[in-house]
């Protein structure tokens, strides 16, 4: 560092200093952010759940959707649960880094934790808690408590460095955040609803070997859900709605998997992205325009109906794009229609069998509008 880096850095450090000083002595119980980690005024460090946080200057890591960002909003930021899990610090190298992911997809967490210095991970070392009552070693189906379906351990070296996983499934769906104290690493387990206040999935679909449709020159289906999806993601990573997404890339999801989601969540929303294609093999160059799907099922726990919902959507995706309202459609039979608990719709954005709809889908600038379109029917029906 030259002597004008110096100065400045010990300039920032005394700004950081007092800054952090004084919240700590007027503010007791706030949190302190501290070197890229939340700090609670007892010194316990707090990283939470967000898929929000934008990237820090300097910070090269890129944050997966699954990974669990440090926490900015305090609002968010939940105690410990009587759901948790525990990793005593003994079983954690110093200096190690330590993260967590939220493998919703795979109702489960993923710790990974990586040191210079090697130290397996055991079965001993992960002791799961459900009110007052703890479980550790092996997973033992009889223990009805545990919360534990299944523990996986991994352990690899390269380049000189350990990295050590834990993989563990739960038997409920919770919102996890990590928690660090002198003595261990929390992994708190809550209910979704009690950390989130509005919670949404929204849906790409299709994926993997399941293509969906395709235009007459062989785009697929899966592939513009997903980029429709992607561009709406930005849209919603500004706003502090919890935002699940069935998924981020190119791969198999059942619609089974798709719609638990959705229930276990108790979501508010529960929105799925398709592409629409007419007569056989999309030969039919006729139809066009925007047509939303629902059930008349009623939902649990939620006024808003299917019906509205697909209403809400349709109008503000066929408003966006300037294209034609096909209508709202009863589809009793489609899987996710019959089995959704929370209000569910799902938009046909446009037709891939025709030219003028399928421009719209293949350019970028035209799926920024129909994501638009989408975000605005979101808020629309969160009201
Ligand atoms: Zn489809």
């Amino acid at each position: 560092m030259k002597e004008k880096e110096w100065q400045r850095f010990a300039v920032q450090s005394v700004v950081l200093l007092a800054a952090v000083l004084a919240l700590s002595v007027f503010h007791p119980g706030d949190i302190i952010r501290d070197n890229g980690k939340m700090v609670m005024a007892d010194g316990t460090a707090v990283l939470n759940n967000s898929d929000n946080v934008k990237k820090q200057p300097g910070q090269k890591k890129k944050v997966s959707v699954y990974e669990l960002p440090v926490k900015t909003d305090k609002a968010q930021i939940t105690e410990r649960s009587s759901i948790y899990v525990e990793i005593k610090k003994s079983a954690v190298p110093t200096g190690a880094a330590v993260y967590l992911s939220d493998e919703y997809m795979e109702q489960g967490i993923r710790l990974v934790i990586e040191s210079a210095k090697g130290r397996k991970l055991k079965n001993e070392d992960i002791a799961r808690h459900n009110n007052g009552r703890k479980y550790t070693g092996k997973v033992n189906k009889k223990n009805k408590k545990d919360i534990a379906e299944s523990i996986n351990i991994r352990y690899s070296v390269k380049k000189k460095k350990y990295r050590a996983e834990l993989e563990l499934k739960t038997k409920h769906l919770y919102a996890p955040a990590l928690y660090e104290t002198d003595k261990a690493y929390f992994i708190s387990l809550a209910r979704p609803r009690d950390v989130y206040d509005k919670i949404i999935v929204v849906d790409a679909g299709h994926g993997g070997i399941d293509e969906g449709t395709s235009s007459a020159r062989g785009d697929r289906e899966k592939d513009y859900n997903l980029l429709v999806l992607k561009e709406l993601k930005q849209l919603l990573d500004k706003t502090d709605i919890k935002v699940y997404y069935t998924r981020l890339t190119d791969r198999r999801v059942t619609k089974a998997a798709r719609t638990n989601l959705a229930n276990n969540l108790e979501a508010d929303l529960f929105i799925s992205i398709h592409c629409n294609s007419s007569g056989k093999n999309g030969k039919n160059d006729k139809a066009y325009g925007v047509e939303t799907l629902y059930s008349r099922r009623k939902p649990l726990n939620s006024k808003l109906g299917n019906k509205k919902l697909s209403q809400i959507l349709l109008n503000n995706v066929a408003e966006e794009i300037g294209n034609k309202k096909r209508g709202v459609i009863r589809r009793e039979g489609l899987y996710i229609m019959h089995h959704s608990e929370v209000p569910a719709s799902i938009i046909e954005i446009g037709y891939m069998s025709n030219k003028s709809d399928l421009k719209y889908i293949l350019k970028k600038s035209g799926r920024e509008k129909v994501a638009k379109g989408i975000y605005k029917g979101i808020m629309e029906a969160l009201e």
